[in-house]
């Protein structure tokens, strides 16, 4: 295989395709946190418990699922996390610290949103730092799932950019990506994050959930809604300071929402298919028996709840 972003031999293993610092609170490294991994293409659930929650069974931690081996070379991988430390350093572990306020420049947009500039960090350390991930993350769902997400001319753009700035190259290797616009997203008032995931429902703008971080990637030129709602605070290649949204927590949480929304039912829908498969009855008598069974656990939108019903049922129809 070769490097995904300089096409030499791609000799590392274990890469991040997400850097750890960034998805900590999703893996499992906290104490008393869980949260749910789902794959909704096949119903299967990862299920992170921290080393404090009661319901942890094991004394083993769950495996972080986001490495891969033979997707960088061992180049590209130093100067990606050498990228990554600047960032955790002076980003993930500063900003919901009022003593490190100085290392930022502080301020509210005209629509509200709590932005965050660091003074620490070049526009392109942030900007490559969340293109990489982005590259990373759908390059290698690519090659395994064949479904690009991003148009392949777009991570084409992508690369230039990385490749361009991780290799001081001359030539303008940033001019294709001139008219990508990024929002970046965080929770200065909680580290509960819960997802890292992405859906073909959400492409205009697409959409990343980083676990901490929430990535909204507009390739094309910004319609007038999106201008009004975001155009403020969305981020350019040729600006001088990057602005992180770190607030209000309501801007987190509904875009939180909307993810868990479309995970349970893709989950539903092929966890009431595998049901059918067992049974032989129709999809919807099964559907009715899932759902008889899910509100009978939770009501609302809830991934424990979803995985209790459908084991329940793969149970009583395995038998
Ligand atoms: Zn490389």
């Amino acid at each position: 295989m070769d490097c995904i972003i300089c096409d030499n031999i791609a000799d590392e293993v274990g890469s991040h395709l997400i850097p750890a610092s960034l998805i900590k609170n999703c893996v499992g490294n906290r104490n008393s946190e869980e949260s749910y991994n789902i794959d909704s293409k096949t119903a299967n659930v990862d299920i992170y418990y921290g080393r404090g929650n009661l319901n942890n069974q094991s004394t083993k931690q769950k495996q972080n699922h986001y490495t891969r081996d033979n997707v960088l070379c061992k180049t590209c991988e130093k100067k990606l996390g050498d990228l990554e430390s600047k960032f955790s350093k002076e980003f993930l572990n500063k900003f919901r610290i009022d003593k490190y306020n100085n290392n930022f420049t502080i301020y509210n947009s005209t629509t509200d949103y709590e932005i965050f500039e660091p003074k620490k960090l070049t526009n392109d350390e942030v900007l490559v730092y969340f293109y990489s991930i982005i590259y990373r993350f759908c390059k290698v769902y690519e090659i395994e799932d064949n479904d690009s997400y991003l148009e392949t001319n777009d991570l084409l753009i992508i690369k230039k950019y990385l490749h361009g700035f991780l290799y001081k190259n001359c030539g303008n290797y940033k001019e294709p990506i001139q008219k990508f616009k990024l929002l970046i997203n965080f929770n200065k008032y909680s580290d509960k994050s819960k997802f890292i995931a992405t859906s073909n429902e959400l492409k205009n703008p697409y959409t990343f959930y980083f676990c901490e971080a929430i990535v909204f990637l507009f390739t094309k030129k910004t319609d007038e809604k999106a201008e009004h709602l975001f155009g403020e605070i969305l981020n350019t290649i040729e600006q001088k300071h990057t602005k992180i949204v770190v607030g209000p927590e309501e801007f987190y949480d509904s875009m939180s929402d909307i993810i868990a929304r479309i995970l349970a039912n893709d989950f539903i829908t092929n966890a009431v298919n595998i049901i059918s498969d067992l049974n032989k009855k129709a999809y919807e008598e099964n559907l009715i028996e899932f759902n008889d069974l899910f509100s009978k656990y939770n009501d609302g939108i809830d991934t424990s709840a979803m995985t209790k019903a459908f084991d329940e049922l793969k149970r009583k129809y395995s038998s």
